[in-house]
């Protein structure tokens, strides 16, 4: 019995003393149960990575240690405070509201505009107009810096790699994501070949990867700028319904209207496979860009 009540104290006392008389920053007991709802996710998601959080009561926020190896040789050690899924550098957190959170809704199906309501209308109505575009919030490019050492074009560029992609093409991107995406290509490849498929084949003109830009009228940085984008253009592309920027050029204020079925896209058994393997596609974005995959383990992980 005294063995037992002198368990519970001890688990009491360990439940209790971080709250009641931590320091600033201190790592807590159990930490799997006392990190931020969603960093586990980043874990899954990137398994080579490790993230340490420890409370900041002066921040009131998690601060999470995101270490990385480089070649197997020297750590990086990077914090970054946790910021409802943001991870901003301390100097950022008075400018938290100009980031948006990494982790989101990412839809099972592509929103069909027929089912928009007026309140949603009259929003994609504001947040695409080209003066938002420019001040909207952006992703925030900290933990992917660390993640996949590419804070600037030199060091970006250093981790390109050339990788063979869908019969005999190649697409240029980090060499993080040739794993997945050589898995992707063997997975489309080894599809029965439907008429749909074989159309597929025989109309795709290009694969694209790595380019350094930024988002089409916004401060954000372009995946296809960390070489974690690819986008897949058929035969004439420019003529075809497939972004949503093209066809808001044509059809500035029924562009959000385009029915699903008069937009190029991919065959499903693609895009499953993209997702399958990591990589979030385009096209159920609002701002629907149906050739274009990017790599985003954690958000569909965080979707599932
Ligand atoms: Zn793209």
């Amino acid at each position: 019995m005294r063995t037992k009540l002198k368990h519970i104290c001890a688990v009491l006392f360990i439940l209790i003393i971080p709250e009641r008389f931590s320091s600033p920053e201190i790592t807590l007991p159990f930490s799997k149960w006392w990190e931020p709802q969603g960093l586990s996710v980043f874990r899954k998601a990137y398994p080579d990575v490790e993230f340490i959080s420890l409370f900041d009561k002066d921040a009131n926020d998690w601060c999470i240690h995101v270490i990385t190896e480089e070649s197997g040789e020297k750590k990086t050690d990077t914090a970054l405070y946790w910021c409802e899924s943001r991870f901003l550098p301390k100097e950022k957190l008075a400018e938290k509201e100009t980031y948006r959170p990494m982790l989101y809704t990412y839809p099972k199906n592509v929103p069909d505009p027929r089912n928009f309501t007026e309140e949603q209308i009259a929003h994609i109505a504001e947040f695409t107009s080209r003066e938002n575009r420019q001040k909207s919030a952006v992703d925030p490019p900290f933990l992917f810096n660390a993640i996949y050492d590419v804070s600037d074009r030199a060091h970006t560029e250093s981790h390109i790699k050339k990788v063979p992609f869908l019969d005999g093409r190649t697409v240029n991107v980090h060499e993080k994501i040739e794993a997945p995406l050589t898995r992707v290509s063997e997975r489309i490849m080894a599809l029965p070949k439907t008429a749909e498929l074989e159309h597929f084949f025989s109309t795709l003109s290009r694969t694209d990867g790595f380019n350094w830009r930024s988002v089409r009228d916004t401060q954000s940085r372009s995946f296809h700028s960390i070489g974690l984008a690819i986008d897949i253009l058929p035969r004439g592309y420019y003529q075809k319904i497939i972004y949503w920027g093209w066809q808001k050029q044509l059809h500035p204020e029924t562009w959000w209207n385009t029915p699903l079925e008069s937009r190029w896209t991919p065959p499903q058994e693609i895009i499953d496979i993209f997702e399958d393997e990591g990589f979030i596609w385009g096209g159920k974005w609002i701002v629907w860009d149906n050739m274009h995959f990017e790599y985003h383990p954690e958000l569909l992980l965080y979707n599932k």
